[in-house]
């Protein structure tokens, strides 16, 4: 047994980090059978319209219930999913649950968006990703343009001529393509004028500081100005509390998302509130 002997010592015998280890040998066994055992849920965040505080679209986000360890963050096990090629039949599970989820919202009259995020190995080593995505598309008989695929700044700045050359493929389908935690890349802005993107997620960091840090709206200000001017939708992500959305108004962003408006929800309290919310104004408004 290990006894206590002194402060220095101790730390070495922390319970959590061994809990953890367990918990990590335990769940990179366990991502092999995720699907088989039906372990995957899909969550849906609403996105916001900004002039008209109503829901526009929604974003799929994957979760894992594990029989043990209960829910799992996408954060914990999507780089082990990566590292194990899980990722491949992972991503077009949500895929289609998301299509398949959207069709059937549509043929509501709920005629709302989808966001999936697509990862960095899918988008990278996935030779017949566009193939995959069209599939799925005629198999749910879904309007593509409802479809918006999400990759992330970082991805499309990793190797620019492949990226262009699957942007394209992608948006020959007809779907849209944001790009996810906009402003986190360190990137020169100028080479988004290469990429057929229709909308800049704008990353949480900057929606965090807002209204605390002069310098994060100073570039707030101009990555919105800047998509403006290109003509991309903005969405701010990340919005948290009152004060911030306050702030935000003063930007031109067409959508926002985030915990204020609602947390990512299971398909029941998604649908109460899609229920809830004024149908007639979305097929008018789309
Ligand atoms: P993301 O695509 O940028 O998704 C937004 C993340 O921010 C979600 O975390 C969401 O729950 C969280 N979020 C939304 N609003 C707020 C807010 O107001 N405050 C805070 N603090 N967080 C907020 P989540 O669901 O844990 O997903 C994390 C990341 O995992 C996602 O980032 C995405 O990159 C990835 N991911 C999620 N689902 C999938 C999937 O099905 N496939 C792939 N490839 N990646 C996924
Ligand atoms: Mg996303
Ligand atoms: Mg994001
Ligand atoms: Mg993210």
């Amino acid at each position: 047994r290990v006894k206590y002997q002194g402060k220095n010592h101790y730390r070495i015998y922390k319970p959590l980090s061994d809990d953890k280890s367990l918990r990590k040998l335990a769940i990179e066994k366990d991502i092999y059978s995720v699907i088989a055992n039906e372990e995957l849920e899909v969550y849906y965040q609403p996105q916001i319209e900004t002039d008209t505080g109503l829901i526009y679209g929604v974003e799929a986000l994957v979760r894992w219930n594990h029989p043990e360890f209960g829910l799992i963050s996408p954060a914990d096990f999507i780089p082990l999913a990566e590292a194990t090629g899980v990722i491949f039949p992972l991503n077009e599970w949500v895929l289609r649950t998301a299509c398949k989820q959207l069709k059937i919202w549509h043929e509501q009259g709920i005629l709302i968006y989808m966001a999936v995020n697509i990862s960095p190995q899918q988008f990278y080593k996935e030779e017949n990703l566009t193939t995959k995505v069209k599939e799925v598309l005629d198999e749910c008989e879904l309007d593509p343009s409802f479809l918006v695929i999400e990759i992330t700044e970082a991805i499309a700045i990793n190797n620019m001529d492949i990226a262009i050359r699957k942007l394209f493929e992608l948006k020959r389908l007809g779907v849209q393509v944001a790009l996810d935690d906009f402003g986190t890349g360190y990137s020169s802005l100028s080479y988004l004028t290469q990429l057929p993107i229709d909308t800049i997620k704008i990353a949480r960091e900057f929606i965090d500081e807002i209204g605390t840090a002069s310098t994060t709206s100073a570039i707030l200000a101009a990555l919105v100005t800047m998509a403006n001017d290109l003509n991309l939708k903005i969405v701010l992500e990340g919005v948290e509390r009152e004060e911030q959305l306050q702030q935000l108004m003063r930007f031109r962003s067409h959508y926002m998302q985030g915990f204020y408006f609602s947390r990512p929800i299971p398909l029941e309290e998604m649908n109460a509130m899609l229920n809830d919310m004024c149908v007639p104004w979305l097929l008018k408004k789309i």
